[in-house]
């Protein structure tokens, strides 16, 4: 019976809406086609089927940023919702088109407009992936290193950096920090810019003018569509990357960690994970799992550090350092990562490299498919009290080993944090139920423990906003609703 309201309603204003975009994009470009819409209507994690699946009412491809502007013009003359999306592998429902309407999907725009040596910066369509762009500095560039991120090669550079992503570089560079500058099409259709490119041809910052990038930064699509980013590039160096191990985690491995942060080494990745977290990794089921390792007499937490350096001697001197500050603090292990394969079963050794390059594969291998995270940025004070208050939680009432998966950033200023909840049965209502329930619970201990959730979607942001300061919130709103009047950029994401 919907589906036939629906067919009705598209010969008539649906119809000419569909004339209109493919008098912009050309037809092979513009689709209402069942098919299509299905696969635009969920991701790959459970999240968006927990929250019932919406399909769009129109997928449209544009090639230019001319294209997107007339999208853009169009959905505001007739009130229609617009979702901007790249590969919407970030999935968790943030580019879900919640009220239908048309799913703008920029993979057309994938070209590399710029790459600045002089002043190491890159300038990015927003279809640009990361496999695209490594291929690229690779053979065009190859002083410089491309940051890569643990997203798909397939998956967007511009809307990871847009979406406060982590960067493989992400401890040296933080996150959206290295944007430079962005084009963007607001969501009344005018085109404006950021940063230095206002008023210069080069996009070497964000600097001098009133900062207005952050305007579209963690929004989500919800001020506006982004055509072009200008992103920091930083050279090439020689790299080492160390695998540490403490017997527990307060009095251990994060009290190594504080001080590895601060001692200037040359760090430019710091990921701590679990015990269940590296466990998945190397093929474990749950059920093998302890509730509580330390209690068990296992580490419960390794680090995983990428070091670089200027030169050979450079860096010995720097792994020298490293392994004194982490055995002074009583480290249980510290080797290569090499070293740490001999540990994982046979089969499971090509999957840890992978956490470092490309780490997709790691979870196809986890059993049942499904996973789930409840995603923060928070402080490094309250780093152990948050993961012992997210493990037991986890362990007393829903009988389940956390996987925890963090990541210090920009110097050691900010940490994300992700409480991730891998190898359930998707095919278990049960259990999905189970784990959306624990994933919102981990959500409030992170608002406990002075951290956010990003990335949020529609119950992420109910449960920030229960938190946030009603005079900060009132604001956010005022200039979302300056900026999209009628409120069709992303609803339901981006909007506290
Ligand atoms: C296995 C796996 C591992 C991952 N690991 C990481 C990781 O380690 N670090 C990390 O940061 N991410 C990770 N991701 C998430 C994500 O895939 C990456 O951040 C990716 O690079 C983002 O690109 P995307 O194509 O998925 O973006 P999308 O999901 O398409 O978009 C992300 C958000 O930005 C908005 N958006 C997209 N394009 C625009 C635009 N042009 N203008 C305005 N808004 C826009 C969308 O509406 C959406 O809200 C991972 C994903 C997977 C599947």
């Amino acid at each position: 019976m919907q589906e036939a309201a629906r067919v009705t309603e598209i010969t008539t204003e649906f119809q000419r809406i569909y004339d209109l975009l493919a008098s912009i994009v050309g037809e092979g470009y513009v689709s209402t086609r069942k098919a299509e819409r299905f696969l635009y209507s969920r991701d790959w994690t459970g999240t968006t089927s927990l929250l019932s699946p919406v399909e769009p009412d129109f997928v449209v491809m544009p090639k230019t940023t001319e294209e997107v502007q007339r999208i853009v013009r169009l959905a505001n003359r007739y009130n229609i919702p617009l979702v901007p999306q790249c590969t919407n592998l970030t999935s968790l429902g943030v580019a879900h088109s919640w009220e239908g309407g048309i799913r703008i999907d920029l993979r057309r725009m994938n070209r590399i407009l710029e790459v600045n040596e002089g002043d190491m910066y890159a300038v990015l369509e927003p279809g640009v992936t990361w496999g695209d762009f490594a291929k690229y500095i690779d053979e065009h560039h190859p002083e410089f290193a491309h940051p890569g991120c643990h997203g798909p090669a397939g998956a967007g550079v511009v809307p990871m950096y847009l979406s406060w992503g982590m960067p493989n570089d992400g401890f040296l560079t933080g996150s959206a920090e290295n944007i430079q500058g962005l084009e963007v099409i607001l969501p009344t259709g005018e085109l404006i810019r950021t940063g230095s490119a206002i008023a210069s041809p080069y996009w070497f910052g964000r600097l001098p003018l009133l900062d207005i990038t952050g305007l579209f930064v963690g929004a989500m699509g919800s001020t506006g569509i982004i055509t072009k980013a200008a992103i920091g590039i930083w050279p090439k160096h020689l790299k080492s990357d160390i695998y540490i191990a403490a017997p527990n985690y307060r009095e251990g491995l994060y009290q190594i960690s504080k001080k590895l942060v601060r001692a200037n080494l040359g760090i430019t990745w710091f990921m701590t994970v679990n015990h269940a977290c590296l466990a998945s990794f190397g093929g474990q089921p749950n059920s093998n799992i302890p509730l509580d390792p330390e209690a068990a007499g296992q580490p419960d937490y390794h680090a995983i550090i990428t070091v670089k350096a200027y030169s050979e001697k450079e860096m010995d001197a720097k792994l020298e350092s490293l392994t004194e500050i982490a055995q002074a603090g009583g480290a249980a292990h510290i080797s290569t990562m090499e070293d740490l394969l001999t540990s994982f079963p046979t089969e499971n050794r090509s999957i840890l490299p992978n956490v470092l390059n490309e780490p997709s594969q790691t979870y196809t291998i986890v059993q049942d498919g499904g996973l789930e995270y409840s995603g923060t940025y928070g402080p490094m004070d309250t780093h152990a009290d948050f993961y012992y208050a997210c493990r037991r939680l986890c362990a007393e009432k829903y009988n389940w080993p956390i996987h925890w998966f963090s990541r210090f950033m920009k110097g050691g200023h900010y940490s994300c944090i992700r409480p991730c909840f891998f190898s359930y049965d998707r095919n278990d209502p049960e259990e999905v139920k189970r784990v959306h329930q624990m994933a919102k619970d981990c959500g409030r201990i992170a608002l406990e423990h002075g951290a956010i959730p990003y990335k949020a979607n529609p119950w992420k942001m109910r449960l920030i906003a229960e938190k946030a300061d009603a005079g900060s919130v009132e604001f956010i709103r005022r200039l979302q609703k300056f900026l999209d009047p009628k409120g069709i950029m992303n609803p339901g994401s981006g909007r506290v």
